[in-house]
């Protein structure tokens, strides 16, 4: 899976009309979605569709609504109108059940949420245990092998005091990855971590890109992006503003507000 689609403009329009031919559907779906808290509207009518094995990068100022939207996603928040789809699922219908939807739709956050009074490895297998039903032998198996593939074969029995930033929010998306997930989010993963440990974090994610995960990424890191990115997505005071392949936003934007906000993160 480590052919990844190349994002100039006419490999992807080569590639959508494969996965058209084949009648394949986007992976996610985002369907006018919309969310304000009491007077403020959030999110102004969101659509966006995301293949299977797609990074979606999603950059805007604070407050555009970006977390907002990923937490809408997994339903830590939920939508006031519009629809949500997995495959066939719709995330966002009032019978689905939101534990499932985490699982298939991992998150990691910004602030590192992992137990202190537990190893990387317990941090692990408690949801293997309690959510997958997994024995105690293959609940550790599965979490081993997981911090493995973040390189933290060696940190299994280290408390998180013990560990890095950068080491901390690798267990936490080993701690997803454990479930499974049909796709990963990601909430500004390195922004409170210094360059060094940032680095760490984003090859992990860029071999998650090789492995061909799907994922939705909210970061500033131009650099993953740009190696990364099929798509970027920029939103301002909750709409899309423009989407669009990274050469294409960070060299030839349509809009102009796009080309000041690339301009002033290029300047951070
Ligand atoms: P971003 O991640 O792009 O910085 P957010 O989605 O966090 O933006 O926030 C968008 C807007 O929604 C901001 O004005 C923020 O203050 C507001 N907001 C977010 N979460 C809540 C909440 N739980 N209650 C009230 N307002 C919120
Ligand atoms: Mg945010």
């Amino acid at each position: 899976m480590s052919d990844r689609p190349k994002t100039t403009d006419g490999t992807v329009r080569e590639r959508d009309a494969d996965a058209s031919a084949r009648g394949t559907e986007p992976l996610l779906r985002i369907e006018d979605v919309h969310k304000s808290y009491g007077d403020e509207e959030v999110l102004r009518g969101i659509d966006l569709e995301i293949d299977r094995g797609d990074v979606e990068v999603l950059v805007g100022p604070s407050g555009s609504g970006k977390s907002t939207l990923l937490r809408c996603l997994n339903r830590l928040t939920e939508v006031d109108s519009g629809h949500i789809y997995l495959g066939d699922t719709e995330v966002t219908a009032p019978d689905t059940d939101p534990n499932a939807v985490r699982q298939q739709i991992g998150m990691v956050f910004q602030d590192i949420n992992l137990f202190a009074h537990l190893t990387a490895r317990k941090n692990i297998t408690l949801g293997l245990r309690k959510v997958r039903g997994l024995s105690a032998e293959e609940a550790r198996q599965r979490a081993d092998s997981e911090l493995e593939r973040v390189g933290l074969a060696d940190q299994a029995d280290s408390y998180p005091a013990q560990l890095s930033g950068g080491q901390k929010q690798r267990v936490g998306i080993a701690r997803a990855l454990a479930m499974d997930p049909e796709v990963m989010l990601f909430d500004e993963p390195t922004s409170a971590l210094d360059p060094e440990l940032s680095n760490e974090v984003l090859e992990v994610m860029q071999g998650l890109v090789a492995e061909g995960m799907t994922m939705v990424v909210v970061t500033h890191e131009m650099r993953f992006a740009r190696g990364g990115a099929d798509e970027i997505t920029f939103l301002a005071d909750g709409a899309i503003v423009e989407r669009g392949p990274p050469e294409k936003l960070f060299e030839n934007p349509e809009r102009e507000r796009t080309k000041r906000f690339f301009e002033s993160i290029r300047h951070e």
